[in-house]
């Protein structure tokens, strides 16, 4: 198949020009795919324009126009994985995946802007739910992707109505199954999805929330979001993040790029997770939920009002299959996946996860109740999971 040309794709405008961030002092984590696979299906549509003018900018070489998706013949284990993480695929959503489901405890409707992520955590939560090699296939359908948004509006299943959300209307979440910021700087489908519902295309009364684990915040922050989207950042008490987190932005930088959004008017969160009671957890927890204060000190003081913060906690678990490929992919890891030490929950689909027994799961669940509103005095801890 023919390398793709790329004067025949990008249109000729300067993307590198983004506003400044008054509060970043680090440079922000950004993924640089080795290569752009763009499936015949999706070379014409208008967003496959966008994907590569920001991959060209960001220093991608290799786009290639391709009849299927597939790591090169003859690959090991580890080169496909490898040759997976560092590719982006420009794909048409399917029907069914542009098909909004419920999406409980997180919000009412699930929609997809691209499925995997490039970043290399052991205990990813993606590692079963997506078949074959992990790329990161973004959905070049745009348009029809974020379509439903308008047609669910006023259809709420989760948050419409709670004391803490109802003002939010009909919630989407964007990062079911991938990181929407980890691949924003050569996407831009996350940008185009704030500003479309932060401007009313459609309408009143719904709102988007994604969580991330990077933290490249400038675009984001310059945007017209109309206060319609909140940015959550998935944080972990320190030892837990730097022994499994891998290709993600460091904490610091995820918690300046938390202050940064509140800064620039967003409702903004926090999803920890996973939560492991690892030796210690009690004290570092503690001090992840004192750093994200002493982060916000600032933006509160210049507001003169408390930040819009919410929290959700996540406990770590796992299946008998994301297990299996997480062991396939990270065969040293030290992650805990041990069945017998776990208690056994069934999905209503029949499925099994395995969850922390539970007399752990109530000093998990007490010490969360207790501390997120004395540390974060006035945030709501929406659930712990
Ligand atoms: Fe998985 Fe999230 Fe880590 Fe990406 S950032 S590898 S989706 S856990």
């Amino acid at each position: 198949l023919p390398r793709l040309t790329l004067t025949t794709l990008l249109p000729l405008t300067d993307v590198s020009a983004t506003a400044p961030d008054p509060v970043r002092t680090s440079r922000p984590r950004r993924w640089l795919p080795r290569r752009v696979l763009v499936m015949k299906a999706a070379v014409d549509l208008p967003h496959t324009a966008e994907v590569l003018r920001r991959a060209t900018a960001a220093g991608v070489e290799e786009i290639d126009v391709v009849g299927r998706v597939s790591a090169p013949k003859g690959a090991s284990e580890r080169e496909t994985y490898a040759w997976a993480k560092s590719t982006l695929a420009l794909v048409v959503a399917p029907p069914s995946a542009r098909k909004p489901q419920p999406i409980p405890p997180s919000a009412d409707w699930r929609i997809d802007l691209a499925r995997g992520c490039p970043a290399h955590c052991q205990y990813c939560y993606l590692a079963g739910s997506l078949s074959g090699p992990p790329v990161t296939r973004v959905f070049a359908n745009l348009d029809e992707v974020l379509a439903p948004i308008g047609e669910l509006a006023g259809q709420g299943t989760v948050t419409s109505g709670t004391a803490a959300r109802g003002h939010e209307g009909t919630t989407f979440e964007l990062s079911c199954y991938t990181d929407p910021l980890g691949i924003e700087h050569v996407t831009g489908s996350l940008a185009a999805a704030v500003q479309r519902v932060g401007t009313g295309a459609y309408g009143d009364g719904v709102s988007l929330r994604f969580t991330t684990k990077f933290d490249d915040v400038e675009e984001l922050a310059g945007l017209d979001h109309g206060g319609r989207t909140r940015a959550r950042f998935s944080v972990n008490a320190a030892e837990v993040a730097a022994r499994f987190d891998g290709g993600t932005a460091p904490m610091p930088g995820r918690l300046q790029a938390l202050a940064t959004l509140a800064a620039a008017g967003y409702p903004v969160g926090l999803t920890v997770a996973p939560v492991m009671p690892v030796e210690g957890w009690r004290d570092a927890y503690g001090q992840l939920l004192d750093d994200v204060r002493a982060s916000l000190a600032p933006v509160a003081a210049a507001d003169g009002h408390p930040v819009d913060l919410t929290v959700e906690v996540i406990t770590h678990r796992f299946t008998p299959g994301s297990r299996d490929v997480l062991l396939s992919w990270y065969p040293k890891t030290r992650l805990e996946m041990d069945e017998s030490a776990r208690s056994q929950k069934r999905s209503k689909f029949g499925g099994v996860k395995y969850v922390y027994p539970r007399d752990t799961m109530r000093e998990l669940r007490s010490w969360f109740e207790t501390e997120v509103p004395a540390r974060l005095p006035g945030t709501p801890l929406l659930y712990l999971t």
